[in-house]
């Protein structure tokens, strides 16, 4: 079984490589950001709840975000492996997910970063929006998304730095080149 978190900040190419990982090993993709979408979207009570949070380009709190994760999980209990994308943000989901995990006799093999400065990371997300309307990509909400990753999210990567599970990965370059460093590391772990 391989499971993996990939990391970084908005605008980093999490959703891109996520894509070209699940084809390619077969794991169940679990963003918790399309999950919270998919919630506003079909105005589920999850939904209601979360609606003027996501707008605001705040993180949802943790036993809410934990909650839902934990129950996406269980929808599959046989899968090859999970990609956890966009999960955990903070160091308090980090422990849940490992709490959680231990208590099914599982566990998180690697921690893919992908480094993306932030000047660069602004370049792409504006770019993204010509294309694709998403109301959280409003100048003032991406500057709250933002600063949420590097007050809040950053945290979580000594976390796993400390149990030796962290490679990063320059974000800089072709989309191929970029995930054949991350299949290095897939190689690496299993
Ligand atoms: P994303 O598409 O991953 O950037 O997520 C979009 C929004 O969903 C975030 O700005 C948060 O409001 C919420 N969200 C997604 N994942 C999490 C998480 N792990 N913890 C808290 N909030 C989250």
């Amino acid at each position: 079984m391989l499971n993996m978190i990939i990391f970084g900040p908005p605008g980093a190419g999490k959703g891109t490589q996520s894509q070209k990982l699940i084809e390619k090993y077969g794991l169940v993709h679990i963003s918790t950001g399309d999950l919270f979408r998919w919630h506003t979207r079909n105005n589920t009570p999850l939904g209601k709840k979360v609606n003027d949070i996501m707008a605001s380009g705040a993180l949802v709190p943790d036993e809410i975000t934990i909650a839902m994760l934990e129950e996406e999980v269980q929808k599959t209990p046989n899968a090859a492996g999970f990609l956890f994308d966009g999960f955990p943000r903070t160091v308090a989901q980090a422990e849940a997910l490992d709490a959680f995990m231990t208590r099914r006799s599982m566990t998180v093999n690697c921690v893919v970063a992908l480094d993306v400065p932030e000047e660069e990371l602004r370049q792409r997300i504006a770019k993204r929006k010509e294309i694709e309307k998403r109301a959280d990509d409003e100048e003032e909400k991406l500057n709250k998304r933002i600063a949420e990753y590097f007050s809040k999210t950053v945290h979580v990567l000594p976390y796993y730095e400390r149990q030796g599970k962290l490679y990063t990965v320059n974000g800089i370059g072709a989309i191929d080149e970029i995930f054949q460093a991350i299949c290095a590391v897939v190689e690496k772990v299993t």
